[in-house]
């Protein structure tokens, strides 16, 4: 079995996420698809939120802008008849939700670390859901369920142990095609959202495959693969076709932005392959 994750730019846009439909319906073995945010959401997300908590009006077309964006895509990538309506109601709920929640904002000015967690979580919980609906036979999951996190030095960090248990009972039994939201996790203890760090879709990604003894983890993304450097700044920059994870986990702390560096360390461990996919 196989990790697939795809970046915000494999599910920005009605040609890629449609590619993204070709590359897991062609899997023979049953595959776990992790998706980011459609691409820029997260960074949206998070600026509305500022808007709103500055008493700036202008948040509401801010978030109007990313209403009309996943309602296109639905438009775009399902074809009509009940899926789509099922899930048009599905992300029309979310969206009322996150209107509310901007509302409090602006009415309120301000916002807990909480609220910032709670506003990110919907990039992810929007994209999984039109993921899902895209590939045929795809059962989505809620990454909340089995990421566990516990507050330590005010950060969120995964607690490894209760989230292995949690993640092998519910894939005990695995789907053709089953699609988790990345980044999103939740509090062991209070049991409110929390996610991984910006990124944090490789992690989660990379946790699921270590705790299932995948065989392999596919990273999907818009590069040709892992580089000798920027190629934005170097031109030169070449891509590398074999890499080992200690040299991959300096490039990406040097800050390679192919791979979230916490990513490498789960699947060292195991000793599971990783592969950088354009
Ligand atoms: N959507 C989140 C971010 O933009 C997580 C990710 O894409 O990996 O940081
Ligand atoms: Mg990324």
């Amino acid at each position: 079995m196989k990790i697939m994750k795809f970046g915000g730019t494999s599910v920005g846009s009605v040609d890629s996420i449609q590619k993204v439909k070709k590359i897991v319906e062609a899997e023979k073995e049953p595959v776990i698809v992790v998706v980011s945010a459609l691409g820029g959401i997260t960074d949206q997300l998070i600026r509305t939120a500022a808007m709103a908590t500055k008493g700036d009006i202008a948040y509401e077309a801010e978030f109007d802008c990313m209403v009309r964006r996943h309602e296109e895509m639905i438009q775009q990538v399902i074809p009509s008849g009940s899926k789509k309506r099922t899930l048009g109601k599905k992300i029309h709920a979310l969206l009322d939700e996150l209107k509310d929640i901007y509302q409090g904002l602006y009415l309120l000015k301000d916002i807990s670390s909480n609220m910032e967690d709670t506003v990110v979580s919907y990039g992810e919980r929007l994209s999984s859901l039109i993921v899902g609906a895209v590939i045929e036979d795809a059962e989505v999951f809620d990454a909340r369920s089995f990421m566990k996190t516990e507050r330590k030095h005010h950060k969120h960090i995964l607690d490894s142990e209760l989230s292995e248990q949690l993640i092998r009972e519910t894939f005990r039994e695995l789907p053709k095609v089953s699609v988790v939201p990345g980044f999103i996790a939740s509090d062991k203890n209070t049991g409110r959202v929390t996610n991984l760090g910006r990124g944090g879709s490789d992690y989660t990604a990379a946790v699921i495959a270590a705790m299932l003894d995948a065989t392999l983890l596919e990273i999907w993304t818009d590069a040709p693969g892992m580089m000798t450097s920027n190629p934005k700044i170097v031109p030169s920059a070449r891509t590398i076709p074999h890499i080992s994870y200690r040299a991959a986990l300096e490039l990406s702390h040097f800050g390679a932005k192919v791979i979230y560096p916490p990513t490498i360390q789960p699947v060292v461990s195991e000793g599971i392959p990783i592969y950088v996919k354009d």
